[in-house]
């Protein structure tokens, strides 16, 4: 069987970057693997009801891990571990926070813990998410681009992880056939922040079409495998609802290139592609994948 394993920093990142791939691949009855490498206690909360969570890292992290079973639940995936559980130490592997330290560069929070993850070294959680590639040999294995998406220093982290981990595997056995950086069309992505921004919702603020793109954007010419979000919609609007805390503002939209939109606790509206897509990682040319319906992969440019 054909599996697929992911790496992620914190729970929503599943949903909000690969929920689609998520979704089809266990709805196609083939094993999907989630490693989500902390609990994301360190997050702004969303909303008055929640907001005590906000700044309490236990309770946030309890909340959020029930948040994270029910969008799992959404998506069909049953196959979850929590970094921790993979490294054996003791005490949770923590979420590093993030400050802005200039324009665009995000640095973890000066005051994070000495369980943040972004103190693991790479070696120590790529050897401990390597021994689970050896155990699942998952066919596909998909995180984020170097730039952690948006640059968020625990998603740059699960980056360097997930790249050693797929090495340590390939040494000692399992070569991964495709490794996927998650990737957001530059041309649809502009196109959808116009769509949301045309009639905003919720309260909820535009996002400037014109403006900087997240890391994970590239040209359309750079994508390689695409997944075809409509037949999984259903699914992927209730992984979303599952994370009350992170996601807000939900919507479904009549439009063939953006799907849905919703918004982070920065209340500004993003739009749901209607493809999710995805880059090889480069330099590594993909072996033999059996792709599910839903999700197409063009041949190897290199
Ligand atoms: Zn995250």
């Amino acid at each position: 069987m054909t599996g697929l394993l992911a790496v992620h920093a914190h729970p929503d990142d599943e949903t909000l970057s690969t929920g689609a791939l998520l979704a089809t691949w266990a709805a196609a009855g083939r094993p999907v693997t989630l490693v989500t490498c902390t609990r994301g206690e360190r997050g702004e909360v969303i909303g008055a009801e929640l907001a005590p969570l906000e700044g309490d890292g236990p309770a946030l992290a309890a909340h959020r891990t029930g948040e994270l079973a029910g969008a799992l639940s959404a998506l069909g995936v049953r196959d979850h571990v929590f970094l921790d559980r993979l490294v054996g130490v003791t005490g949770p592997v923590e979420d590093s926070g993030m400050e802005w330290l200039d324009v665009g560069r995000a640095g973890p929070s000066s005051d994070r813990s000495q369980n943040a993850f972004v103190d693991v070294p790479v070696d120590v959680a790529a050897r401990a998410v390597a021994e689970l590639v050896l155990d699942r040999r998952p066919d596909v294995v998909v995180g984020y681009e170097p730039g952690g998406g948006y640059g968020h220093p625990d998603h740059v982290h699960a980056h360097r992880v997930m790249q050693r981990a797929v090495e340590l595997a390939a040494a000692a056995g399992h070569r991964v056939p495709a490794v996927l950086w998650a990737a957001l069309p530059e041309d649809d992505l502009r196109s959808g922040y116009r769509v949301v921004a045309e009639a905003p919702w919720d309260g909820m603020a535009a996002p400037d079409p014109d403006g900087p793109l997240p890391s994970a954007a590239v040209p359309a010419e750079q994508v390689d495998v695409e997944v075809d979000v409509e037949p999984v919609l259903d699914r992927l609007l209730a992984a979303f609802d599952a994370h009350p805390t992170q996601i807000q503002a939900v919507r479904r939209l009549p439009h063939p290139g953006t799907v849905a939109g919703l918004a982070l606790s920065n209340a500004v509206l993003q739009p749901v592609l209607a493809r999710e897509c995805y880059r090889f990682a480069p330099g590594r040319p993909p072996g033999d994948v059996r792709w599910p319906a839903g999700v197409s992969a063009r041949a190897a440019r290199r």
